[in-house]
């Protein structure tokens, strides 16, 4: 997949490659910073834990080296993290950055502009920047605000995470991700740029979507919790549709990853192609063996699940609507997940953050070692396989030469006790230093 952080961060780290190579042995890159660990797990792929080690940084962003022992470098910054456990900055394969729900999430839909959408993503992907996640990817936002945020935040003058980024979702007329549940005047107004019923015209949306600036094709293949319909969360796209988006979307280099529950949206979208599901509800024997066929991708959100739960027996946010949807759902997560690991399906860390709230992205830790992985194994997803995922093996996910210094600390070893992961002490995004407390 081509997509701007790519490119971008693909060629600091050709640049990186270049500056080590006997070409340019002379001048040895220059150390802007030095990160002095007490532990760091640089690959979580490993789990090796090494102590007091130094992380070299360049002044471009990128990582040059890890050295064992406390050293230092004329004219480089020291960053003192010897009582801390350093790890690679968090991956968050799936949130909604530029909205959050709550009780006006109706009236944000009428009052909220696009440029509103942006400045609350500012605000909202600094929390996330904040609470360790160096890198997200934001399945559904209104196009011009998210792909604004993704420029502001890669050219530096807005802190916040990397952003892979879907902009709108594609979806049926009258689908999850389309407007619901209001006047049809107003409906005509709301309806989503992305909405489509055909193959030529989901091509088309999906076509319209990468001109627009989308890295990454997400889809609603099934009904959803939080749309405000009661139209179940079976599947909506019809199987010409689902391969009419997934080839419009590969011919242009693009993956595609379907938000799904009902067993049948799962598979019709795997069938058809998918790269990923999202959620995975009511993921079933088919489902297992279609992820693991393709080596793709389950994103989990236990935390939307857990969250949505909450909601509907405290009231006064869902719609009857949701209501239901989400006291069908919530407890069902968490036993797929179980089923899933016991299947090894291959998963990536995702929380669907917005619909829980900004920055609270750590808690998906707990609910997926409550579902019986380990601590270790819940990093990894957040990391290395996050990474693999995205598509951004060769710019984060690890501490290696090479890669963006996407670094974060915390007290405590989070591969013993993943609460830690809650509190995130230091975070480093790109080189650059935004928490040290
Ligand atoms: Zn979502």
């Amino acid at each position: 997949m081509l997509h701007r952080a790519t490119t971008f961060f693909g060629a600091i780290a050709a640049l990186a490659l270049l500056a080590g190579s006997s070409f340019a042995q002379d001048a040895s890159p220059q150390v802007a910073r030095i990160i002095h660990a007490g532990r760091l797990l640089a690959d979580p792929s490993t789990g090796r834990v090494a102590t007091e080690q130094s992380i070299l940084v360049g002044a471009d962003g990128a990582i040059l080296g890890i050295e064992a022992g406390y050293v230092t470098r004329e004219g480089a910054e020291i960053i003192d993290q010897r009582n801390r456990f350093v790890l690679p900055g968090l991956i968050d394969s799936h949130v909604h950055l530029t909205h959050q729900l709550g009780p006006g999430q109706l009236l944000d839909e009428v009052q909220l502009t696009s440029s509103d959408a942006a400045l609350q993503g500012a605000g909202y992907a600094r929390v996330t920047l904040m609470a360790g996640f160096t890198t997200v990817a934001d399945l559904g936002a209104p196009n011009d605000s998210i792909f604004a945020l993704r420029r502001a935040i890669n050219e530096g003058r807005v802190p916040g995470p990397r952003i892979v980024a879907s902009g709108a979702a594609v979806t049926p007329d009258g689908g999850h991700a389309d407007a619901n549940g209001l006047a049809p005047d107003v409906l005509d107004v709301l309806r989503s740029s992305a909405a489509c019923s055909g193959a030529d015209a989901c091509a088309r949306a999906t076509r319209r979507q990468i001109q627009a600036g989308a890295d990454v094709i997400k889809i609603t293949a099934t009904g959803g919790v939080l749309s405000n319909t009661a139209a179940g969360v079976a599947q909506q796209l019809t199987d010409p549709e689902l391969s009419a988006i997934v080839q419009a979307a590969h011919m242009m280099g693009r993956r595609v990853t379907a938000h799904a529950h009902g067993a049948d949206g799962i598979n019709a979208a795997l069938r058809a192609g998918v790269d990923s599901i999202e959620h995975g509800t009511y993921l079933d024997r088919d489902s297992v063996r279609l992820l693991r066929q393709g080596n793709r991708y389950l994103v989990p959100t236990m935390m939307a699940g857990w969250w949505v739960g909450q909601l509907a027996e405290q009231g006064g946010v869902l719609t009857p609507a949701q209501t239901v949807k989400a006291r069908e759902v919530g407890p069902r997560l968490v036993a797929m997940v179980r089923m899933a690991r016991a299947n090894n399906v291959r998963i990536a860390f995702g929380t669907d953050t917005g619909v829980s709230p900004h920055g609270m992205n750590a808690r998906e830790f707990q609910l997926l070692v409550g579902a019986g992985f380990t601590p270790l194994q819940a990093i990894q997803m957040a990391t290395v396989n996050a990474a693999d995922h995205l598509q951004l093996n060769s710019v984060t996910g690890r501490i290696a030469p090479g890669l963006a210094a996407d670094i974060i600390a915390v007290d405590g070893d989070p591969t013993a006790d993943v609460e830690t992961l809650m509190n995130v002490r230091y975070v480093m995004a790109r080189g650059v230093t935004h928490k040290n407390e």
